[in-house]
């Protein structure tokens, strides 16, 4: 595999919250009213993804997952940090990332338009972007269904004709007919049958080969990230707590918070005996995440430093990183 980067975000921070107009900034100057809640969905968070990597980023719902994957994607725009695309962050740079990064979401049918037949949405883009002429259009629709695994004769009709699995191959089809280089999939198998699942999977890992492809795989489901990634990173309220090989992560865990996770997949015990962990708590709400190192509050393990001081990142092994003062004492 080829190690240039391909895609670097840097220090991103994204919150969300109403900016408040003049009359409400004047109420809470003066004391009439409180500002409105702000949700901290992104702290300072870095990311770099290689050429032909399959990165899984895992964590709990709500922990900001998909909010970086909409940031990386170019969809929202971060408070503070940037991305940089082959190294370079200008405009120039923001334009070529656009085309060349499209997003797979998680409910195929909320991402098609309803009125619009299969060819028509296929289409759209590449004719948009000048990719392809009118003429020949409809021969580069019908290569871009077939790489989907979608049959080109039913391009005619509409997405509510088909079920979630060829909806997401309609999905994945429109995304791979403006010819990117990286796919950042949301979630994009969460809404399947298990079986249906596996050919899906299976479909975007023929696709890395075939076109080259980069994924960034977002999922909370720790078994379809650790078939499909290279590397994975764990993220928890807003932060990546730990990133490695995937073979690595699951052999040599790391952060707490990654272990407690690994401990949560069910296994069979000697016996037929099933045995699996829950996570202590809660994940604390993102309008109010505890100071220091977020997981604080659950961790098993948490000194009182682990209260008032967020920990770094700090390379474990080469290539594992682990942000957790447990490190420092080793
Ligand atoms: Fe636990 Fe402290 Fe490590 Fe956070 S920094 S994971 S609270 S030991």
């Amino acid at each position: 595999m080829s190690r240039d980067i391909l895609m670097e975000a840097r220090g991103i921070t994204r919150k969300f919250g109403a900016a408040p107009d003049m009359a409400a900034r004047i109420a809470i100057r003066l004391g009439l009213a409180k500002p409105a809640p702000v949700v901290h969905a992104l702290d300072d968070v870095s990311l770099t993804i290689h050429r032909g990597e399959v990165v899984g980023l895992v964590g709990e719902s709500g922990c900001g997952k998909s909010t970086l994957g909409r940031v990386i994607a170019g969809i929202l725009a971060p408070n503070q940090g940037g991305i940089a695309w082959r190294g370079g962050d200008g405009e120039k740079a923001g334009r070529e990332a656009g085309l060349s990064t499209q997003m797979i979401f998680q409910n195929p049918m909320a991402a098609l338009n309803p009125r619009m037949t299969t060819e028509q949405i296929v289409a759209e883009a590449p004719l948009a972007h000048g990719l392809v002429s009118r003429r020949d259009c409809p021969a580069y629709v019908d290569k871009y269904l077939r790489l989907a695994g979608f049959d080109p004769q039913m391009k005619t009709r509409l997405p509510h004709q088909f079920s979630g699995g060829q909806r997401q191959r309609i999905n994945i089809a429109r995304a791979l007919a403006v010819q990117p280089e990286f796919l950042v999939c949301d979630e994009s198998v969460a809404a399947l049958d298990v079986s249906i699942q596996a050919q899906i999977i299976n479909l975007f890992m023929d696709l890395r080969d075939q076109l080259d492809l980069t994924y960034l795989f977002i999922s909370h489901d720790l078994g379809v990230v650790e078939h499909i990634s290279d590397r994975v990173a764990i993220m928890y309220l807003g932060r990546i707590v730990e990133e490695a090989p995937v073979e690595e992560i699951f052999a040599r865990p790391n952060h707490p918070y990654t272990q407690a996770l690994l401990a949560e997949i069910p296994r069979i015990e000697p016996g037929g005996k099933r045995k699996f962990t829950t996570i202590a708590g809660e994940l604390p709400s993102p309008l109010h995440p505890p100071g220091g190192c977020h997981f604080h509050p659950r961790c098993p393990l948490a000194m009182d430093r682990c209260k008032v001081e967020a920990p770094c990142k700090k390379e474990v092994a080469p290539g594992h990183f682990s942000a957790c003062h447990l490190n420092d004492m080793a």
